[in-house]
């Protein structure tokens, strides 16, 4: 579509077109890290290809429900070492751990896309001015 950039899925990695993904701060980021790595990459649009988005959609639950469960791990570290000896050193521990966790999540990192996905399995059911009212 844009003139000079290549869209890529972020699946199998084949250049193609699809549902281009959400930017986010994690994207950003990788798109910083591989930008150094391979810097034709950089400008490049991210997408989800059509035959990769079941296979999309699987992953992005898992890491989703995974980013869930390390969430509830590190709040109950939290809690379970404050109340065993409440202390600053305790406290900085825990952080530690949520932090470790969180990057644990981003093994399985998966963007959003950049529609909802309402919008592509019901496009054309819905009226238009409902999805506008609930626009995040
Ligand atoms: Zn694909």
């Amino acid at each position: 579509m844009t003139q000079g950039r290549k869209s890529y899925c972020i699946i199998c990695g084949k250049e193609k077109d699809g549902i281009e993904i959400r930017e986010d701060n994690v994207s950003r980021a990788i798109r910083t890290i591989n930008g150094y790595v391979r810097g034709k990459r950089l400008n490049n649009r991210v997408v989800v290809c059509k035959e990769c988005y079941p296979k999309y959609n699987k992953y992005r639950k898992r890491y989703i429900s995974r980013q869930r469960l390390y969430l509830i791990l590190g709040v109950a570290v939290l809690v379970v070492s404050m109340l065993l000896s409440p202390s600053i050193g305790s406290l900085l521990f825990s952080v530690m751990i949520i932090i470790l966790l969180y990057l644990l999540s981003l093994i399985n990192w998966l963007p959003a896309l950049s529609v909802s996905r309402g919008s592509i399995s019901r496009r054309k059911a819905e009226p238009v001015s409902l999805g506008e009212k609930r626009k995040q």
